[in-house]
C-alpha cells in the first residue's frame, strides 16, 4: 500500500478515497483500520447512505456489503453503474457467504472483485491495492484523452463536454453563460515565416496566457482548432465576458511575440468573438457557438486584433 500511496500522491496529487459500506460496525472498523493510514476513508452503514456518499465524495474504490437492510449491495452497484458520474468507480463486494453464484452475480453487475468475511487483511489489502492502481491508470488515461497534446489545455472533445455540462448547469441556475472564440491573426503567415517549431511554441504561449487570464475554477479554455481557442465563462453576462476578452487580447499582445508577417501589428495578436445567452428549456449550446462564431467573423472582417462586439 505504501508504493500505491506514493504513485497516487505523485500522479493525482492526493490520497485515494475509499468508501466502506457495511451494516455491521465491526466490519467497518476492521476495514477502516486497514486503510486509514494510506487512504481517506469514508463510511456508510446503509445502501442509501452509500449512494449519498458516492455522489458527494466520488470515491476511488468502494468496498460494498451485499446484504444490507434498506438497499442491498447489488442494487447500490446497479445504480452507481447507471450514473455516468459514478460508473467508473471500482466496486469490490463483501459478503459472508462464499458461494460461486454470488460471485457470478457480482461480476455480472460490473463489480471488479469479491471478498468474503471473515476479513483476511492480507488478501483484502492486496486486492484493494491492485484496484487502486488500475483506477489511477484509468483516471490518467481519461484525463489525457481530453487534453490537447501540444498546448496542455483542453481539446475539442473536452470543450464539447464542458460546454454541454455548463449549459445545463446555467439552465438549472437560470444564469447566463458566455463563450469567447479566439483566432490568432495571420497565423499561417507566422508558420510560413518562422517555421512550425516556432509556430508550436507560439500556440503554447498563447494557451498559457489564456489559462492564466481565467481565474475562476469553473472557467475553461480549450484548443478549438489549429490556431483557434475557445473559453467558456459560465455565470457571466456579456459585459463581464467582453471585459475578460479584452484582457485576453491585452495579455496576448504583452507576450510580445514578434510577427513580421502581420498586417496590423509587429507582434502576435488575435481576433475574438464573444456571445452570451441565458439557456432556456429545449435549447442547446449550438446557438451560443453560432453566435460567437458570427462575432469572431465580425472581428476579423473589421480589421482583426480586436474583440467583437465592442463594449
Ligand atoms: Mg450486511
Amino acid at each position: 500500500m505504501e508504493r500505491i500511496l506514493e504513485s497516487w500522491l505523485l500522479h493525482a496529487n492526493r490520497r485515494p478515497k475509499i468508501l466502506i459500506a457495511d451494516d455491521q460496525p465491526t466490519t467497518i472498523r476492521v476495514l477502516h483500520e486497514l486503510f486509514s493510514a494510506q487512504c481517506d476513508v469514508f463510511m456508510a452503514t446503509s445502501g442509501a447512505q452509500a449512494l449519498k456518499v458516492c455522489q458527494a465524495e466520488l470515491p476511488d474504490l468502494i468496498l460494498l456489503d451485499v446484504v444490507m437492510d434498506d438497499i442491498d449491495g447489488h442494487e447500490v452497484c446497479r445504480q452507481l453503474k447507471a450514473d455516468p458520474a459514478t460508473s467508473t468507480i471500482p466496486i469490490i463486494f463483501i459478503t459472508a457467504q462464499n458461494q460461486e453464484a454470488d460471485e457470478v452475480v457480482a461480476l455480472g453487475l460490473g463489480a471488479v472483485d469479491f471478498i468474503t468475511k471473515p476479513i483476511n487483511s492480507v488478501i483484502v489489502r492486496a486486492r484493494v491495492g491492485t484496484q487502486l492502481t488500475v483506477k489511477l491508470q484509468g483516471d490518467l488515461l481519461r484525463a489525457s484523452a481530453l487534453l490537447d497534446g501540444l498546448t496542455g489545455v483542453g481539446n475539442r472533445r473536452k470543450f464539447d463536454d464542458d460546454l454541454l455540462t455548463n449549459w445545463r448547469q446555467c439552465l438549472r441556475e437560470k444564469n447566463p453563460i458566455s463563450l469567447v472564440l479566439l483566432d490568432i491573426d495571420y497565423f499561417k503567415r507566422y508558420n510560413d515565416h518562422y517555421g512550425h517549431q516556432r509556430g508550436d511554441a507560439c500556440l503554447k504561449r498563447v494557451a498559457k496566457a489564456l489559462s492564466e487570464t481565467l481565474r475562476r475554477p469553473y472557467d475553461s479554455v480549450a484548443r478549438y482548432g489549429g490556431e483557434e481557442f475557445a473559453c467558456i465563462l459560465p455565470r457571466t453576462g456579456l459585459e463581464g465576458a467582453l471585459g475578460m476578452a479584452e484582457t485576453m487580447l491585452a495579455n496576448i499582445r504583452e507576450l510580445e511575440i514578434e510577427h513580421k508577417g502581420s498586417d496590423i501589428d509587429r507582434v502576435i495578436t488575435a481576433s475574438l468573438g464573444v456571445a452570451t445567452l441565458t439557456p432556456t428549456t429545449g435549447s442547446g449550446p449550438e446557438a451560443l457557438l453560432a453566435a460567437a462564431d458570427i462575432q469572431l467573423y465580425q472581428a476579423k472582417r473589421s480589421g482583426r486584433g480586436r474583440v467583437c462586439p465592442k463594449l
